[in-house]
Protein backbone atom coordinates (compact mmCIF):
# COMPACT_ATOMS: atom_id res chain seq x y z
CA UNK A 1 0.00 0.00 0.00
CA UNK A 2 2.95 2.21 0.91
CA UNK A 3 5.11 1.56 -1.53
CA UNK A 4 1.82 2.07 -4.55
CA UNK A 5 1.39 5.50 -2.60
CA UNK A 6 5.56 6.55 -3.13
CA UNK A 7 5.86 5.70 -6.56
CA UNK A 8 2.44 7.72 -7.23
CA UNK A 9 4.13 10.47 -6.01
CA UNK A 10 7.72 9.79 -8.20
CA UNK A 11 9.76 9.01 -4.70
CA UNK A 12 10.87 5.78 -6.70
CA UNK A 13 14.08 5.62 -3.65
CA UNK A 14 11.58 5.05 -1.15
CA UNK A 15 10.36 1.70 0.13
CA UNK A 16 7.68 0.53 2.56
CA UNK A 17 8.68 -3.06 3.80
CA UNK A 18 7.89 -6.13 5.99
CA UNK A 19 10.37 -6.45 8.44
CA UNK A 20 9.31 -9.79 10.77
CA UNK A 21 11.52 -9.35 13.89
CA UNK A 22 11.05 -11.72 16.88
CA UNK A 23 10.02 -10.09 20.36
CA UNK A 24 13.99 -10.35 22.00
CA UNK A 25 15.61 -8.50 18.70
CA UNK A 26 13.09 -5.77 18.79
CA UNK A 27 14.83 -2.77 20.66
CA UNK A 28 17.42 -3.53 19.02
CA UNK A 29 16.27 -3.87 15.57
CA UNK A 30 14.26 -0.38 15.34
CA UNK A 31 17.80 1.45 17.37
CA UNK A 32 19.60 0.13 14.02
CA UNK A 33 16.95 1.59 11.46
CA UNK A 34 17.97 4.86 11.12
CA UNK A 35 21.32 3.98 10.59
CA UNK A 36 20.16 1.60 7.45
CA UNK A 37 17.96 4.73 6.10
CA UNK A 38 14.51 4.23 7.46
CA UNK A 39 12.78 7.15 8.74
CA UNK A 40 9.76 5.46 10.28
CA UNK A 41 8.12 1.68 10.96
CA UNK A 42 4.79 0.52 11.62
CA UNK A 43 4.48 -1.88 14.47
CA UNK A 44 1.95 -4.33 15.29
CA UNK A 45 1.75 -7.16 17.76
CA UNK A 46 3.49 -8.22 19.75
CA UNK A 47 5.60 -5.43 19.68
CA UNK A 48 2.95 -2.14 20.40
CA UNK A 49 3.33 -1.73 24.05
CA UNK A 50 7.39 -2.03 23.91
CA UNK A 51 7.49 0.24 21.42
CA UNK A 52 6.38 3.01 23.84
CA UNK A 53 8.83 2.17 26.36
CA UNK A 54 11.44 1.95 23.79
CA UNK A 55 10.13 5.66 22.71
CA UNK A 56 11.99 8.78 24.00
CA UNK A 57 8.83 10.69 23.52
CA UNK A 58 5.35 9.43 23.06
CA UNK A 59 1.91 11.71 21.97
CA UNK A 60 -0.66 11.62 24.77
CA UNK A 61 -2.48 9.25 22.32
CA UNK A 62 -0.13 6.25 23.01
CA UNK A 63 0.23 6.75 26.28
CA UNK A 64 -3.48 6.84 27.38
CA UNK A 65 -3.89 3.83 25.10
CA UNK A 66 -0.99 1.96 26.08
CA UNK A 67 0.10 1.16 22.92
CA UNK A 68 1.80 2.85 19.73
CA UNK A 69 1.73 1.37 16.18
CA UNK A 70 3.65 3.96 14.42
CA UNK A 71 7.53 4.90 15.59
CA UNK A 72 9.05 7.90 13.91
CA UNK A 73 13.09 7.73 13.67
CA UNK A 74 14.72 10.92 13.79
CA UNK A 75 18.13 10.71 12.38
CA UNK A 76 20.14 11.46 16.10
CA UNK A 77 18.61 7.99 16.75
CA UNK A 78 15.92 9.70 18.79
CA UNK A 79 12.20 8.11 18.32
CA UNK A 80 9.12 9.45 18.28
CA UNK A 81 5.57 6.99 19.75
CA UNK A 82 2.47 7.65 18.22
CA UNK A 83 -0.76 5.86 17.80
CA UNK A 84 -2.49 6.07 14.71
CA UNK A 85 -5.25 3.58 14.86
CA UNK A 86 -7.09 6.06 17.29
CA UNK A 87 -7.14 8.93 14.69
CA UNK A 88 -7.65 6.46 11.87
CA UNK A 89 -10.95 5.56 12.95
CA UNK A 90 -11.83 8.67 13.55
CA UNK A 91 -10.86 9.77 10.06
CA UNK A 92 -12.56 6.86 8.59
CA UNK A 93 -16.14 8.12 10.28
CA UNK A 94 -15.29 11.40 9.15
CA UNK A 95 -14.83 9.95 5.51
CA UNK A 96 -18.45 8.78 5.41
CA UNK A 97 -19.82 12.49 7.38
CA UNK A 98 -19.89 10.95 10.77
CA UNK A 99 -18.93 12.44 13.97
CA UNK A 100 -18.97 10.51 17.25
CA UNK A 101 -19.50 13.99 19.31
CA UNK A 102 -22.65 13.18 21.68
CA UNK A 103 -23.08 9.71 20.03
CA UNK A 104 -23.76 6.70 22.07
CA UNK A 105 -21.78 3.71 21.33
CA UNK A 106 -21.00 -0.06 21.73
CA UNK A 107 -17.34 -1.00 21.64
CA UNK A 108 -17.36 -4.94 21.33
CA UNK A 109 -13.27 -6.24 22.63
CA UNK A 110 -11.37 -5.13 25.52
CA UNK A 111 -7.57 -5.93 23.58
CA UNK A 112 -4.90 -3.37 21.83
CA UNK A 113 -7.75 -1.93 19.46
CA UNK A 114 -10.28 -1.48 21.33
CA UNK A 115 -8.32 0.64 23.88
CA UNK A 116 -7.78 2.78 20.91
CA UNK A 117 -10.99 3.30 19.87
CA UNK A 118 -12.72 3.87 23.20
CA UNK A 119 -10.25 6.47 23.84
CA UNK A 120 -10.78 8.01 20.05
CA UNK A 121 -14.47 7.92 20.88
CA UNK A 122 -14.12 10.18 24.38
CA UNK A 123 -11.77 12.21 22.71
CA UNK A 124 -14.01 12.82 20.15
CA UNK A 125 -17.32 13.65 22.76
CA UNK A 126 -18.92 10.33 22.49
CA UNK A 127 -21.77 10.75 25.38
CA UNK A 128 -21.34 7.15 26.31
CA UNK A 129 -19.24 4.80 25.44
CA UNK A 130 -20.01 0.89 26.56
CA UNK A 131 -17.46 -1.76 26.58
CA UNK A 132 -18.82 -5.81 25.85
CA UNK A 133 -16.00 -8.45 26.06
CA UNK A 134 -15.42 -11.86 26.03
CA UNK A 135 -14.11 -12.05 29.29
CA UNK A 136 -15.36 -9.83 31.25
CA UNK A 137 -12.57 -8.57 33.44
CA UNK A 138 -10.92 -7.32 30.48
CA UNK A 139 -13.46 -5.28 29.54
CA UNK A 140 -14.42 -3.47 33.32
CA UNK A 141 -10.37 -2.85 33.17
CA UNK A 142 -10.53 -1.04 30.18
CA UNK A 143 -13.89 0.48 30.96
CA UNK A 144 -12.04 1.59 34.35
CA UNK A 145 -8.98 3.35 32.78
CA UNK A 146 -10.74 5.05 29.78
CA UNK A 147 -13.56 6.05 31.24
CA UNK A 148 -15.88 3.82 29.76
CA UNK A 149 -18.95 1.76 30.93
CA UNK A 150 -18.30 -2.27 31.32
CA UNK A 151 -21.83 -4.51 29.73
CA UNK A 152 -22.57 -7.83 30.18
CA UNK A 153 -24.36 -7.70 27.13
CA UNK A 154 -23.46 -5.31 24.23
CA UNK A 155 -26.28 -2.56 24.68
CA UNK A 156 -28.49 -0.40 22.19
CA UNK A 157 -26.42 2.35 20.76
CA UNK A 158 -26.15 4.50 17.82
CA UNK A 159 -22.57 3.16 16.85
CA UNK A 160 -21.26 -0.08 17.25
CA UNK A 161 -17.88 -1.31 16.79
CA UNK A 162 -16.37 -4.43 16.44
CA UNK A 163 -12.76 -4.51 18.02
CA UNK A 164 -12.24 -8.43 18.35
CA UNK A 165 -10.64 -10.11 15.71
CA UNK A 166 -14.12 -12.90 15.14
CA UNK A 167 -14.96 -12.41 11.79
CA UNK A 168 -11.29 -12.80 10.12
CA UNK A 169 -12.20 -16.12 8.89
CA UNK A 170 -16.01 -17.01 9.31
CA UNK A 171 -18.03 -16.29 5.98
CA UNK A 172 -20.22 -13.93 5.71
CA UNK A 173 -23.55 -15.85 5.49
CA UNK A 174 -22.38 -18.34 8.07
CA UNK A 175 -25.73 -18.40 10.68
CA UNK A 176 -23.64 -18.79 13.63
CA UNK A 177 -20.90 -16.13 12.72
CA UNK A 178 -22.51 -13.73 14.86
CA UNK A 179 -22.65 -15.57 18.30
CA UNK A 180 -19.30 -15.16 19.38
CA UNK A 181 -20.08 -11.06 19.49
CA UNK A 182 -23.34 -11.91 21.32
CA UNK A 183 -25.56 -10.01 18.84
CA UNK A 184 -28.10 -11.75 17.08
CA UNK A 185 -29.16 -10.58 13.48
CA UNK A 186 -32.13 -8.28 13.88
CA UNK A 187 -30.17 -6.64 16.99
CA UNK A 188 -27.33 -5.12 14.46
CA UNK A 189 -29.96 -3.73 12.52
CA UNK A 190 -30.44 -1.02 15.24
CA UNK A 191 -27.17 0.39 15.28
CA UNK A 192 -27.20 3.28 12.84
CA UNK A 193 -23.60 2.92 12.21
CA UNK A 194 -21.48 -0.56 12.45
CA UNK A 195 -17.91 -0.41 12.22
CA UNK A 196 -15.57 -3.29 11.65
CA UNK A 197 -11.88 -3.46 12.23
CA UNK A 198 -11.24 -6.45 10.83
CA UNK A 199 -10.09 -6.60 7.26
CA UNK A 200 -10.51 -8.93 4.58
CA UNK A 201 -11.63 -7.85 1.05
CA UNK A 202 -15.54 -9.59 1.26
CA UNK A 203 -17.76 -8.12 4.33
CA UNK A 204 -17.78 -9.86 7.76
CA UNK A 205 -20.57 -11.62 8.90
CA UNK A 206 -21.26 -8.27 11.19
CA UNK A 207 -21.25 -5.90 8.35
CA UNK A 208 -23.06 -8.25 5.73
CA UNK A 209 -25.63 -8.53 8.72
CA UNK A 210 -25.49 -4.85 9.03
CA UNK A 211 -25.64 -3.90 5.37
CA UNK A 212 -28.75 -6.14 4.76
CA UNK A 213 -30.85 -4.18 6.98
CA UNK A 214 -29.75 -1.02 5.37
CA UNK A 215 -27.15 0.09 8.19
CA UNK A 216 -24.15 2.29 7.01
CA UNK A 217 -20.72 0.49 7.69
CA UNK A 218 -16.93 1.12 7.57
CA UNK A 219 -14.84 -1.89 6.72
CA UNK A 220 -11.65 -2.74 8.55
CA UNK A 221 -9.92 -2.05 5.23
CA UNK A 222 -11.05 1.69 5.05
CA UNK A 223 -9.39 2.03 8.84
CA UNK A 224 -6.33 0.36 7.83
CA UNK A 225 -6.15 2.80 4.59
CA UNK A 226 -6.57 5.94 7.29
CA UNK A 227 -3.94 4.77 9.84
CA UNK A 228 -1.43 4.18 7.03
CA UNK A 229 -2.04 7.16 5.47
CA UNK A 230 -1.53 9.23 8.80
CA UNK A 231 1.82 7.32 9.18
CA UNK A 232 2.52 8.22 5.90
CA UNK A 233 1.82 11.87 6.56
CA UNK A 234 4.05 11.63 9.68
CA UNK A 235 7.08 10.03 8.16
CA UNK A 236 6.85 12.35 4.31
CA UNK A 237 4.86 15.56 5.38
CA UNK A 238 3.26 14.89 2.29
CA UNK A 239 -0.54 14.46 1.57
CA UNK A 240 -0.91 10.86 0.85
CA UNK A 241 -2.88 9.75 -2.10
CA UNK A 242 -5.60 8.19 -0.68
CA UNK A 243 -7.27 6.40 -4.06
CA UNK A 244 -3.95 5.12 -4.94
CA UNK A 245 -3.36 3.96 -1.62
CA UNK A 246 -7.42 2.70 -1.35
CA UNK A 247 -6.49 1.04 -5.01
CA UNK A 248 -3.61 -1.41 -3.54
CA UNK A 249 -4.97 -2.09 -0.24
CA UNK A 250 -8.39 -3.15 -2.06
CA UNK A 251 -6.49 -4.94 -4.96
P1 LIG B 1 -6.05 -8.22 20.69
O1 LIG B 1 -5.42 -7.18 21.55
O2 LIG B 1 -5.41 -9.57 20.60
O3 LIG B 1 -7.58 -8.40 21.21
C1 LIG B 1 -8.39 -9.41 20.66
C2 LIG B 1 -9.82 -9.23 21.12
O4 LIG B 1 -10.66 -10.16 20.41
C3 LIG B 1 -10.04 -9.48 22.61
O5 LIG B 1 -11.06 -8.62 23.09
C4 LIG B 1 -10.53 -10.94 22.61
O6 LIG B 1 -11.34 -11.27 23.72
C5 LIG B 1 -11.39 -10.94 21.36
N1 LIG B 1 -11.58 -12.30 20.82
C6 LIG B 1 -10.66 -13.08 20.20
N2 LIG B 1 -11.22 -14.25 19.81
C7 LIG B 1 -12.51 -14.20 20.21
C8 LIG B 1 -13.61 -15.10 20.09
N3 LIG B 1 -13.48 -16.31 19.50
N4 LIG B 1 -14.80 -14.73 20.59
C9 LIG B 1 -14.96 -13.53 21.19
N5 LIG B 1 -13.97 -12.62 21.33
C10 LIG B 1 -12.75 -12.96 20.84
O7 LIG B 1 -6.20 -7.73 19.19
P2 LIG B 1 -6.37 -6.22 18.63
O8 LIG B 1 -5.04 -5.63 18.36
O9 LIG B 1 -7.29 -5.48 19.51
O10 LIG B 1 -7.03 -6.50 17.20
C11 LIG B 1 -8.36 -6.98 17.10
C12 LIG B 1 -8.74 -7.08 15.62
O11 LIG B 1 -8.71 -5.76 15.04
C13 LIG B 1 -7.77 -7.93 14.80
O12 LIG B 1 -8.52 -8.67 13.83
C14 LIG B 1 -6.88 -6.89 14.10
O13 LIG B 1 -6.36 -7.35 12.87
C15 LIG B 1 -7.89 -5.77 13.89
N6 LIG B 1 -7.27 -4.44 13.78
C16 LIG B 1 -7.53 -3.72 12.66
C17 LIG B 1 -7.00 -2.45 12.51
C18 LIG B 1 -7.31 -1.68 11.26
O14 LIG B 1 -6.58 -0.74 10.95
N7 LIG B 1 -8.35 -2.05 10.52
C19 LIG B 1 -6.20 -1.89 13.50
C20 LIG B 1 -5.94 -2.67 14.67
C21 LIG B 1 -6.49 -3.94 14.79
P3 LIG B 1 -10.67 -11.87 25.08
O15 LIG B 1 -10.19 -10.68 25.85
O16 LIG B 1 -11.82 -12.56 25.73
O17 LIG B 1 -9.58 -12.80 24.66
Amino acid sequence: MMNAALGALGMKEWRYQLLPVPPERFAETVRALPAAGFVGANVTIPHKHVAIELADTATEAARAIGAANTLTLAQDGSIAAENTDAPGLLAALAAIGVSPEGMSAQVLGAGGSARAVVWALREAGAREVSVWNRTPERAEALARDLGARAVARPAPAELLVNCTSVGLRQSATEPQGLNPLAVTFDQVGTYSYVVDLVYRTSPTPLLAAAQAQGVRTVDGLEILLAQGALSFELWTGIEPPLDVMRDALRG
